[in-house]
């Protein structure tokens, strides 16, 4: 599939803007512009958020079986469609195709299990304190038209996981999709489009981010925000809907500690951390972040880890055999050589990389840092690249303390052989989610979310669903 341009879905319809603005579009790894995505104006959204009342209604009273066939045909398409999709999106985000493939693919599970999901949302019924002839229910109800911010990092996973939890709840859904990689997330509204979704259910928008947020999470005609992205901008938009009594979930930055203790075993660590932290170039709101390592096996581990990122083939997405391509956007190469030039400054040792690669395109080579000072900015702020930055421990109380230390508080990772040390660590690390001698493996059935400054709210499990649906308590008397 040649790349395309990508249109605004309003009310059904695939459109351009109201006004003809568009925005180029780059792929990462030559700079070169691959096409144009359509800049929505207030006249856009305001035709959207119609939309998106009148699809409200009509998906909230359609039965949830009829919404899950729509939901699974949806799924089916993404499944046929995977690889001209990934193609698409590795054009635009840069990530190897296997990658592109495996999050194309990923998506059909999640709408899938979100799908299935849908036909359990129960109430309760409650015996009456007062009376038996009362009959007092718990009924769950869709929050209605919610609005979605989702950032080029995983242009459709983080839609999907929106999405498909608000739908199999009922909602419908406004969102505004990353600008840098637009054509596949317009791919997987089309495949809704495609599998017989009414008009109005989703709608989907580009443009200035801060403009649509600011016009949509004010709308009376929205209920529900939903963001990921990094925390300041998450802190913004959480303040506006707090102003307008919007219900809220943030997916935010994060800065993954990975604890690994004397008795770990070294070659699981480095092949479970190094896949973790490599992927999609590091730019990954859960990758491994500060890698605290007992001093005893520090250099064996730090020389393992070296020889791991040497075997990564960095190079463009769409050829056979890379395993890394370059990164998003030239923001988060000059972000690399910020955090390098800092780190050694402030007395780290460069073990690998630290260079940008070539003059073409975004490409950083797989870089490693050993004995950062806690003061470094890797340390402190989220790198979001291709960047393991190491220190030692001698006590597993001070790993955890640092690992506490930051205000993040999404992904952790431990390995140890120790079932006493693995239990103090599920207990004491300050994540939403730890993975103990594991890669981060995120499903849709388990929550995927922070806690502290990483944001609130879940994007997986059965608490993704409450996230879009009201609690309301009705009391029958008999009269
Ligand atoms: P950024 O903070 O400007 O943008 C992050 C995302 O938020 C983008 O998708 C952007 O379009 C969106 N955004 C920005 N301002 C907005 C607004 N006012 N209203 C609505 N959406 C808005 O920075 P960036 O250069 O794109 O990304 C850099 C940082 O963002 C990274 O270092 C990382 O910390 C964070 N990030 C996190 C995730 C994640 O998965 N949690 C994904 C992408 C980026």
């Amino acid at each position: 599939m040649t790349y395309p341009n990508t249109q605004l879905f309003i009310n059904g319809q695939w459109q351009d803007a109201a006004d003809g603005k568009s925005l180029a579009v780059f792929n990462p790894a030559t700079g070169k512009e691959i096409g144009r995505v359509a800049h929505a104006s207030t006249v856009d959204l305001d035709r959207a958020l119609e939309a998106a009342q009148k699809g409200f209604e009509t998906w909230r009273d359609m039965p949830p079986i009829e919404r899950n066939k729509i939901m699974r045909k949806a799924a089916g398409l993404m499944r046929e469609r995977a690889a001209a999709i990934a193609a698409l999106l590795t054009q635009e985000q840069g990530k190897p195709l296997a990658e592109a493939k495996g999050e194309t693919l990923a998506a059909a599970d999640i709408i899938e299990w979100f799908a299935d999901e849908g036909l359990r949302v129960y109430g309760r019924i409650v015996p009456s304190r007062f009376h038996l002839s009362t009959r007092q229910m718990v009924l769950k109800d869709p929050v209605g038209p919610v609005a979605a911010f989702t950032p080029w990092n995983f242009p459709i996973n983080q839609v999907v996981r929106k999405m498909a939890a608000a739908l199999s709840a009922g909602c419908s859904m406004l969102v505004k999709a990353p600008e840098e990689t637009p054509a596949s997330p317009a791919e997987l509204i089309r495949a809704f489009a495609d599998a017989g979704l009414p008009p109005g259910v989703l709608g989907l928008v580009y443009g200035t981010p801060a403009e649509i947020s600011n016009y949509l999470i004010p709308h009376p005609v929205i209920r529900k925000v939903t963001f990921t992205g990094s925390t300041p901008v998450g802190k913004q938009l959480a303040a506006l809907a707090g102003q307008h009594m919007k219900r809220v979930t943030m997916e935010l930055g994060g800065h993954a500690p990975v604890i690994v203790c004397e008795d770990a075993d070294i070659a699981l660590a480095v092949k479970a951390a190094g896949a973790a932290k490599f992927r999609n170039a590091g730019q990954v709101c859960i990758a491994p972040t500060r890698f605290l390592v007992h001093e005893s096996i520090k250099n064996d581990f730090a020389a393992a880890m070296v020889k791991y990122a040497q075997g990564i083939k960095v190079g463009e997405g769409l050829t056979e055999g890379t395993t890394m391509g370059p990164l998003a956007n030239p923001r988060r190469v000059t972000a690399m050589a910020e955090f390098t030039q800092d780190a050694v400054k402030q007395g780290a040792a460069l073990a690998l990389g630290g260079e940008r690669i070539g003059d073409t395109g975004n490409f950083w080579q797989p870089t490693i840092l050993t004995d950062v000072p806690l003061q470094a900015r890797v340390f402190n702020d989220e790198p979001f690249g291709p960047m393991v930055a190491m220190r030692g421990f001698n006590v597993l109380d001070d790993a955890i303390a640092e690992a506490n230390r930051l205000s993040y508080g999404l992904a952790g990772y431990a390995f140890t052989r120790s079932l006493k040390n693995a239990d103090l660590l599920s207990r004491r690390v300050e994540v939403g989610m730890l993975w103990v001698n594991m890669p981060a493996l995120p499903s849709a059935e388990m929550p995927f979310g922070g806690i502290k400054d990483s944001g609130y709210g879940s994007e997986g499990g059965p608490e993704a669903m409450d996230a879009y649906l009201n609690a309301r308590a009705v009391s029958i008397a008999h009269v």
